[in-house]
């Protein structure tokens, strides 16, 4: 079998800056450089360019452009979120709901405002799928509860949140909700109103944007402590010297994702099923992890094959030029087994043998074919080398 080079199937991680973003964010690094805080008319530009971002970003999730934030990263956005929060209404409650499929971008905040600041955390339990339970939600709710923080769409696993029923509670219960949407956001459409979203996380590196920008989004009238501390940037909320590339970079890259998300869903969806199909129907005890079809990404696809190490099958896999995750890209590399599939039921062995193969504007037909003739290949002759495979 021919090796096709650069298969690359892990979106999830990142993805590439689109050359039409690149090429409106490159004159921001050279002739257009002003601080936009100076009051010459030379910034008046990069202050221009920042707002027809934040309109940009804005009109993408039907929210007011005085609502956006730009941040440093989808991390710093998620930090906002739950110090801001606890910071403002201590007084009130200490108390945060969150789950145990998040990001370590929540769930080491949530730890560390645990550790630090007297927070009390519930971490809601996921079934099989992913999939919170809105009972369990409600009855986690105390007259403390400040916060609930559930992301949008798992990074790992692709699982999608009931996240208009879960607004509509916090609404009811009048509970700040923040959602982490760094993995929605670029394949979902998300409109913050229709689903009564009080914060929200978003990161430009997931949606052919640069890395290093993100946004937050913070619904008028919600009030919180600001995170960064110093100039008086982003109407004093958010301090340092705006990265005008990154956030013109971001608004390009929102909009065009945005207005490609009718042709793009419904083609990654397809791309998705046939994976998924060929590969259960090909390997032997291959699980697919996550939730079916309808609940999941469009672009994510997470096995299990028993009877093989994950880490081993990315290594061969990258032989054969293919790119892809065990799962994120930030405990990559740690032998810990993931805490997304240890909480939907997995064994320590089901979780070292997964894969996470994420698609996206680049994958083709050619692609998959690829990998459903490569994959079985190598799960066969890795299971018939390991000790624990006996079929
Ligand atoms: N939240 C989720 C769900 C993510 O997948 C990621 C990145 O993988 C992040 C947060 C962190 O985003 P950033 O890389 O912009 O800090």
């Amino acid at each position: 079998m021919q090796t096709i080079k650069n298969v690359y199937l892990d979106y999830a991680a990142t993805t590439p800056t689109d050359p039409e973003v690149l090429e409106v964010m490159t004159p921001f690094f050279t002739e257009i450089f002003g601080n936009p805080s100076s009051i010459y008319s030379f910034s008046s530009k990069s202050r221009a360019a920042i707002e027809k971002a934040r309109g940009q970003v804005a009109a993408a999730l039907n929210a007011l452009p005085e609502e956006i934030y730009f941040t440093s990263s989808g991390t710093e956005a998620d930090n906002w979120a739950l110090k801001g929060t606890l910071g403002k209404l201590r007084s009130r409650g200490n108390h945060i709901i969150t789950t145990s499929i998040e990001h370590h971008a929540i769930l080491h905040t949530s730890g560390f405002l645990e550790k630090t600041e007297g927070a009390k955390v519930t971490y809601l339990p996921v079934d099989e799928e992913g999939l919170i339970r809105l009972d369990d939600l409600e009855a986690a709710m105390t007259d403390k509860t400040i916060l609930v923080s559930i992301m949008f769409a798992n990074n790992e696993i692709g699982t999608i949140q009931p996240v208009k029923a879960i607004g509509e509670l916090c609404r009811k219960r009048g509970v700040l909700f923040h959602t982490d949407a760094v993995q929605a956001a670029a394949q979902l459409d998300i409109d913050v109103r229709s689903l009564s979203i009080d914060m929200m996380s978003l990161s430009a590196h997931k949606m052919y944007g640069p890395k290093g920008t993100g946004v937050f989004y913070l619904r008028k009238g919600a009030a919180l402590e600001n995170y960064m501390h110093g100039g008086g940037q982003e109407k004093g909320r958010r301090a340092s010297t705006e990265n005008i590339a990154g956030i013109v970079g971001m608004g390009s890259a929102i909009e065009k994702t945005k207005a490609l998300l009718p042709q793009e869903k419904p083609r990654l969806c397809a791309l998705r099923d046939r994976l998924i199909d060929g590969v259960l129907n090909s390997i032997p005890k291959a699980k697919l992890n996550g939730a079916k079809k309808n609940q999941r990404l469009p672009n994510n696809t997470n096995f299990s094959f028993i009877g093989v190490e994950g880490e081993t099958l990315l290594l061969d896999l990258d032989s054969r030029g293919i790119s892809a995750s065990t799962g994120s890209a930030c405990s990559s590399g740690s032998l810990d087994p993931s805490h997304v599939l240890m909480a939907i039921g997995l064994t320590h062995e089901q979780s070292h043998g997964s894969l996470r193969i994420t698609m996206g504007r680049h994958t083709t037909d050619e692609h998959i074919d690829y990998v459903l003739e490569t994959l079985p290949e190598i799960v066969a002759r890795r299971r018939k080398m390991s000790p624990l495979w006996e079929v």
